[in-house]
């Protein structure tokens, strides 16, 4: 473009780019950003905001990292990309290799997708193909909760809670799955007894349908940001081995730390048929994610009529998301991120809590490094993210959610700046 004035980009923006759920009829406030570094974005502007969001889920340890741009800018000297059909390398064996060994012990093999609703749409294949390979055709359903959100592609969106967000739009050519009661026991030891009887009858109603059953594990994302506790997964997980389905979790947004261990599904000491990770896999640097699976699953899938995994996409196994992804892990494992995790914990506990005493507050939650402001009614958008704009933080609300989940590095003066600007932003709703 000719004219790269702020005003300009952004009407052409304005004019003719779809954002993340935006019309372009009555586009949403876009801010252009010229650069971002550890815990800052830099607006083009010149004004500088402190990120509570890490580019949702992704950038857990902040931006322009020098180790993981050194990581690409290696990678790039050897190759950007090759086709992963009848081809490998290193950065995917040695990314193959890190993300086994941290998993569950069960995970031995990896199936590389190019995002995470890509990852859960292999996810439902593994399990469909798994019980048709034992002849057991007829279980191709799924059950799952609801307030889930597992992505926006038409498998994805048909386990997502079919009545919030948009999804009911495609209802009619959505697969039609299984939805029992959202478990509203967070804080508690044990798990919602009545949540757990619903899912129950659901799954014994129809054991000969279900292939699968589908959970975010202890933290419900983009479906309403709801927490519920490990027992009721533990006892999720039991019920699926009763009832033969197998489980898949979906840690895309959970995954590397964010919950204070390096996977939710530890706190509940339970291992998943079928894991999904992605979203900070690269430390937010490039698009990529995977699909994990026992031997059980692979195995299985492997001995059937149809033995190949039919699923193959062009990007699979970029050797720079590769190669960024092994630089992330490795940095994960050096730094100190539980302690990170737990510190900013317990200040997004102190210091959120401020806000129930606004009337606008219907409550407030945390887990390691997520905090959720809940209020009475949704936001306006047009009005709540210049605010905040102003202030000097990003924080991204929907719906009536105010949510924060920071780089791990971020500093305790940082974190305070991003906490005050939503208790005056949320002080500020009448
Ligand atoms: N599952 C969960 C739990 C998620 O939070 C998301 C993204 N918000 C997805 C799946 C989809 O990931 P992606 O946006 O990379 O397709």
């Amino acid at each position: 473009m000719k004219n790269h004035r702020p005003d300009n980009l952004i009407n052409f923006d304005k004019a003719h780019i779809w954002h993340p759920y935006t019309s372009l009829n009555h586009p949403s406030p876009v801010f252009a950003v010229e650069s971002a570094s550890g815990v800052r974005i830099k607006l083009s502007d010149g004004r500088e905001l402190i990120d509570g969001m890490s580019s949702w889920w992704a950038a857990i340890h902040g931006y322009n990292h020098p180790q993981l741009n050194n990581a690409i800018e290696q990678q790039l000297k050897s190759m950007a990309h090759v086709m992963f059909g009848g081809l490998t390398h290193l950065p995917a064996i040695e990314l193959a290799k890190k993300l086994i060994d941290i998993t569950h012990p069960d995970l031995q093999h990896v199936f590389f997708a190019d995002s995470g609703s890509v990852a859960v749409e292999v996810a439902i294949k593994m399990a469909i193909q798994y019980w048709a390979s034992k002849k057991q055709p007829n279980k191709q359903r799924l059950l799952t909760i609801r307030n889930s959100y597992h992505g926006d592609t038409f498998g994805a969106m048909a386990v997502c809670d079919p009545d919030n967000g948009m999804h009911h739009l495609f209802s009619d050519v959505l697969a039609k799955h299984l939805f029992a009661k959202s478990p509203d026991c967070f804080g508690q030891q044990q798990a919602d007894a009545d949540a757990l009887e619903d899912f129950e009858k659901l799954l014994s109603q129809n054991q000969n349908s279900i292939a699968a059953v589908i959970l975010e594990p202890i933290v419900q994302g983009a479906g309403g940001m709801r927490f519920y506790s490990a027992d009721y997964l533990k006892q999720v997980s039991l019920l699926c081995k009763q009832y033969d389905s197998l489980l898949i979790l979906d840690e895309i947004a959970t995954g590397f730390g964010r919950t204070g261990s390096l996977f939710a599904y530890e706190q509940a000491g339970i291992a998943p048929d079928i894991l999904c990770v992605g979203k900070a896999l690269t430390g937010g640097y490039l698009s990529l994610a995977a699909t994990l699976c026992s031997s059980k699953v692979a195995n299985g899938i492997g001995q059937g009529e149809h033995p190949v995994l039919m699923h193959g996409p062009t990007f699979m196994a970029n050797p720079l998301a590769c190669a960024v992804a092994n630089a992330s892990l490795e940095l994960l494992a050096e730094s100190t991120w539980q302690a990170n995790v737990k510190k900013i914990e317990q200040q997004l506990k102190d210091e959120l809590n401020d806000c129930l005493q606004c009337p606008s507050v219907k409550g407030v939650r945390v887990m390691g490094a997520i905090g959720v402001v809940e209020l009475h009614n949704p936001i306006d958008i047009h009005w709540i993210q210049p605010r905040f704009v102003e202030l000097g933080v990003w924080v991204r609300p929907f719906s009536n959610l105010v949510y924060v989940m920071p780089p791990y590095i971020i500093e305790a003066d940082d974190l305070s700046k991003v906490t005050s600007a939503i208790h005056q932003v949320v002080s500020e709703i009448r």
